[in-house]
């Protein structure tokens, strides 16, 4: 059973449709793909017919942005939740919309120093799809200033650029807890991720854990060896399921379809769990 808990359409930051995002999954192998959006389920009526089509059980899901009170990014992936709980809606509803606005001051900054303008930005964004820098980064990309998505986010878009702004999201203790009331399976994605920017210390993790977390997505290219082992300890000591995805995001990065795996007991767990939705098969 090849099974990737993490995937991209372009209803976030992807660049292929959900349909096609499934179809690419069947075409690399995997049995199971779960479709893992930014703060948006909108990819997930189109992805579930094409499961159905192409044979591969599809986990709907979704990527909650969050950050700390000292402002620190964490993604928390969700399975398996109702998509209309109300608490979890309005939460990712004011996080999308923070993004609208903190996209165009990006663009506002960039345009002093570089060919850009809103319209190249928009240009990029499918429409109702979750606005992100990967989208800034393709306009930057059409515009001649860089090569590829990876090259705008090390040069110009990473967290610590004078062009960087923030945007709200809920803090990771308060999304875990809505994840957990929608009927959903919060796992902390790609925890120690250092080079996107400052990961978090021992009281996040405290208080995601005392709020209901379920497990941490290790096995991902963005997490070092050094911290996989902690993670591994932080695991074992309470109780938590580790997960291994690809993060795939179509073309906008090199991370291929189940080039890290998660294990059949794991799924199984994580489906006795969620309540709020099922697996498609
Ligand atoms: P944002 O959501 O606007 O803060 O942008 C972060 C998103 O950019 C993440 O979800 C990643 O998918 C993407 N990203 C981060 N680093 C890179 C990179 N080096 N190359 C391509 N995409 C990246
Ligand atoms: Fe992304
Ligand atoms: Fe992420
Ligand atoms: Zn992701």
């Amino acid at each position: 059973m090849r099974i990737d808990l993490h995937a991209h359409s372009n209803v976030s930051d992807g660049t292929q449709a959900p349909a096609d995002v499934v179809a690419a999954a069947a075409e690399a192998g995997l049995d199971v793909l779960a479709l893992t959006d930014h703060d948006s389920t909108d990819g997930w009526a189109e992805a579930s017919r094409a499961a159905r089509e192409h044979g591969v059980a599809l986990v709907p899901g979704m990527e909650v942005s969050c950050r700390t009170a000292e402002g620190i990014s964490v993604h928390l992936l969700s399975y398996l939740h109702d998509p209309a709980h109300p608490g979890l809606l309005e939460e990712i509803a004011k996080a999308k919309d923070a993004r609208h606005t903190r996209a165009q001051r990006m663009v506002s900054l960039l345009a002093e120093d570089y060919p850009l303008t809103w319209d190249d930005v928009i240009h990029h964004v499918a429409p109702g799809a979750t606005l992100g820098r990967p989208h800034i980064a393709d306009a930057l990309v059409a515009a001649g200033v860089v090569e590829d998505r990876s090259e705008a986010f090390s040069a110009i878009l990473t967290s610590r650029s004078r062009y960087f702004v923030q945007h709200y999201a809920p803090e990771p203790a308060l999304a875990v807890e809505l994840v957990r009331a929608a009927g959903g399976v919060p796992v902390f994605a790609h925890p120690v991720a250092s080079a996107r920017g400052r990961i978090v210390g021992e009281r996040t993790y405290r208080e995601m854990i005392d709020a209901g977390l379920a497990g941490l997505e290790i096995y991902h290219r963005d997490n070092p060896e050094e911290g996989r082992e902690f993670l591994r300890g932080l695991a074992e000591r309470h109780g938590l399921l580790v997960t291994g995805s690809s993060d795939f995001h179509g073309a906008g990065k090199p991370n291929v379809l189940g080039e890290n795996l998660t294990t059949p007991e794991v799924l199984a767990r994580i489906e006795e769990l969620g309540s709020g939705t099922a697996v498609v098969r």
